[in-house]
Parts: structure tokens; sequence; C-alpha cells
């Protein structure tokens, strides 16, 4: 299979774990016998300082000739200040909403090997499988914002076919899964609430009337998803509370820097990255965990370019090396014993023959 793939190695740790996600593909590539041709581009920070721009034309340009994206992360203080009319955050938004990549996969999982990693209790731990689908393109992060030195405003704004188009991805998947799903929300308070509500009802019973379905208050889920994760399968829910929910799941995978995401629309075209940021605190020390970003290279070619087999090759070989006690910083619990960045992707190119 011939495939080009745009690498967005952005800020921060950003370049460190993108680099590790490509070593992992090109491997996966001399061992099935594809080409894969990687087009590096600029984003968020990166842009900024080169162009003035978080997404510059030629990011968006080899984004839409791609068969699929890999980005790491954007940000950091240096383009932090609160009245910086670019931010790097905008660069990814704008590649969200350009490719229309509406629906926001993030699979968590947690192995039983890193059990001590998590600061939930252990017995909470177990089976826990759960596949978040996070709207991605609408929401308060898009709407419209205002401020002047009092006072500020963003606009959160859903429309009926955003929400249909999201509860059937979610639904679907669901269908594949254990066939539970989970709609988070807040309807007791917001407007565009009321409508995922109400849209998700009609849709389910609709289109999906075998699902086993329930709707949650997100306060609600935020202690459930702590109190009894492994009730979850699939939980769908709006952009903003799909972000925080997530990074709170994280912790029962041990760390934010295991989750992966896979960010996809009408097309086979998808854009994946870790869920973690740009973690300018740990950047360029060798500490951060390549894991989020290589099990988004796995979801990259089971999504993008159907390669399953290929796939799981790549979440076995992330769980053996776990499996084997090889550990990065943030998982190396009081142990103090851990590898670099570079090392832990080297034991799981390994695993990977
Ligand atoms: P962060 O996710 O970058 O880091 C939070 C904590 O988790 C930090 O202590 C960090 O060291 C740790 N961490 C994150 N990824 C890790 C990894 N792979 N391995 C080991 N430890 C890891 O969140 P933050 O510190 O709140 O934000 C930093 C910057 O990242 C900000 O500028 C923010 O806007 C940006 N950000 C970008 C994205 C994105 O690119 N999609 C997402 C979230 C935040």
């Amino acid at each position: 299979m011939d495939a080009l793939i745009t690498v967005l190695p952005g800020d921060g740790i950003g370049p460190e774990v993108a680099s590790a996600g490509v070593s992992v593909l090109e491997q996966i590539a001399q061992l099935y016998g594809h080409k894969f041709e990687f087009s590096e581009q600029l984003i968020g920070g990166a842009g900024i300082d080169a162009e003035n721009d978080p997404c510059p034309a030629n990011t968006r340009a080899s984004c839409k000739e791609s068969d699929a994206i890999l980005l790491g992360a954007v940000g950091g203080p240096k383009w932090s200040d609160p009245n910086a009319s670019i931010r790097p955050e905008q660069g990814i938004l704008a590649l969200r909403a350009e490719l229309q990549v509406f629906a926001n996969l993030r699979p968590v999982n947690t192995m039983d090997e890193l059990a001590e990693a998590s600061p939930i209790k252990t017995d909470r731990l177990k089976g826990v499988d759960i596949m978040v689908v996070r709207e991605l393109t609408g929401g308060i992060y898009f709407g419209e914002k205002t401020r002047d030195q009092d006072s500020a405003t963003d606009l959160c704004t859903y429309h009926r076919y955003e929400v249909e188009r999201i509860i059937r991805v979610a639904a679907t998947l669901a269908q594949q899964r254990r066939g539970i799903l989970c709609s988070v929300d807040k309807a007791n308070v917001l407007e565009t609430s009321r409508l995922w509500r109400d849209v998700t009802t009609t849709t389910l019973a609709a289109e999906f009337p075998d699902l086993d379905s329930e709707h949650m208050l997100v306060d609600a889920a935020a202690m459930h998803l702590i109190n009894r994760p492994s009730s979850f399968d699939v939980i769908v829910t709006e952009n903003m509370f799909g972000d925080i929910l997530t990074d709170e799941a994280s912790m029962l995978a041990g760390s934010l820097g295991m989750l992966p995401s896979a960010s996809l629309g009408e097309s086979t075209r998808g854009l994946y990255e870790p869920i973690h940021g740009s973690a300018p605190d740990i950047a360029g020390k060798g500490l951060a965990n390549p894991c989020g970003t290589i099990a988004s290279a796995a979801m990259l070619l089971r999504h993008s370019l159907n390669l399953d087999e290929e796939a799981a090759k790549i979440e076995a070989a992330i769980h053996a090396t776990i499996a084997a006690g090889v550990r990065t910083a943030d998982i190396a619990g009081d142990s103090g014993h851990y590898v670099t960045t570079e090392e832990m992707t080297q034991a799981i190119i390994q695993r990977l023959q």
C-alpha cells in the first residue's frame, strides 16, 4: 500500500513524540512492504515563529492531499501572552474545521501492569475499556468570542445535524462493541444540552432501537468515571465536556501520555494525535511518553489506511513493552527506573519484529 502522511510535530514535546510515531510507521512499512511517504509541515507555535500563522497555507494544502495526518502537540509559554491575537491552539482548531473531522475517538483502556501508575484504586481499574466519542468541530470552542475590560463571552452553538452525525458515529461504534451508549450533557442548565438530549433520543429511537442507552449529566459522569469506570462502553459528548472528561479518564490508564486519538469526518482521511498537550515542563529532556502518539499511529493505520493487522501489531507491541517493565518517567511510579522517549520507542519497535 502507498500512502502520503502529513506529519505536524508542533511544539514542546510534540516533535519528540511525533518522531516516535514516524519511526514506528517506518518500521511497519518495512515489515509489511508498504510505501509511506511523510511530508513534515508546520503547526502551532512553530508556524507562528516561521510564518506568523499557526496553520500555514502549505500545511493546509499538504493535509488535504494526504491520506492521513499525524500531529504531535502545540502550545507553550512562548506564545501564551493572553493579549496575543494569534495563538498556537488556533492552528489545530483551524485544521479540525477545515478537514471537517467532527468525530474525535478517544479509547481509554487500562493495563493491569500499569495499575500502580494510576492514582485510582486497583480494583476499580479492572476491565476498563471505554471509547469516548467527542464532538470536535462545534460548541463553545468554535463560537464567537467577545472581550472588553470587565466582561467576556464565549458562544456555544450546536445544530441538529451536528448532534445527529456524532450520535450515529458513537452508536455505530457501540453496536460493534458491548452495545452500551452513554450520552453526556448538562441538560439541566444548558439549552445546547437540551437540544443534544432531544436529538440523541430521537436518533437512537429511530435508528438504533436495540442499543442500551442512557443520558448522564456531565458532573455525574465525572464522578462515575472514577467510581465505576468499567461500567462504561461508549461515551458520546460535546466538544468541551469530551476534552475535560478524557484528561480525567487518562488517570485510569496511568498517564496522559498513554492515550491516543483519531479525528474523523466523512472521508477516510483522519487526523491522529495523542490527547496530551505540548508539556513544556518536560520538553527537550527525553521524558515524554511516546505511547499515546504511537497508539495514534496504530489508529491511523486502522481508520485511514484500513490496515487492521498492522494496527493490532503496534498495539500488541506497546502492551508487550509495558508488560516487560519498560517505563517512561510518567509511569515509572516510585521505582525511579525509567527510560527515555527514544529508548521506549526502540523497545516498542523491537517488539514489532
Ligand atoms: P499538557 O497535556 O501539555 O501537560 C499536562 C501534564 O501532563 C504535564 O505535567 C506534562 O508534563 C504531562 N504530560 C503530558 N503529556 C505527557 C507525555 N507524553 N509524557 C509524559 N508526561 C506528559 O497540558 P498543559 O501543561 O496544561 O498544557 C501545555 C500546553 O499544551 C499549553 O500551551 C496548552 O494550550 C497546550 N495543549 C495542546 C494540546 C494539543 O496540542 N492538542 C492539548 C492540550 C493542551
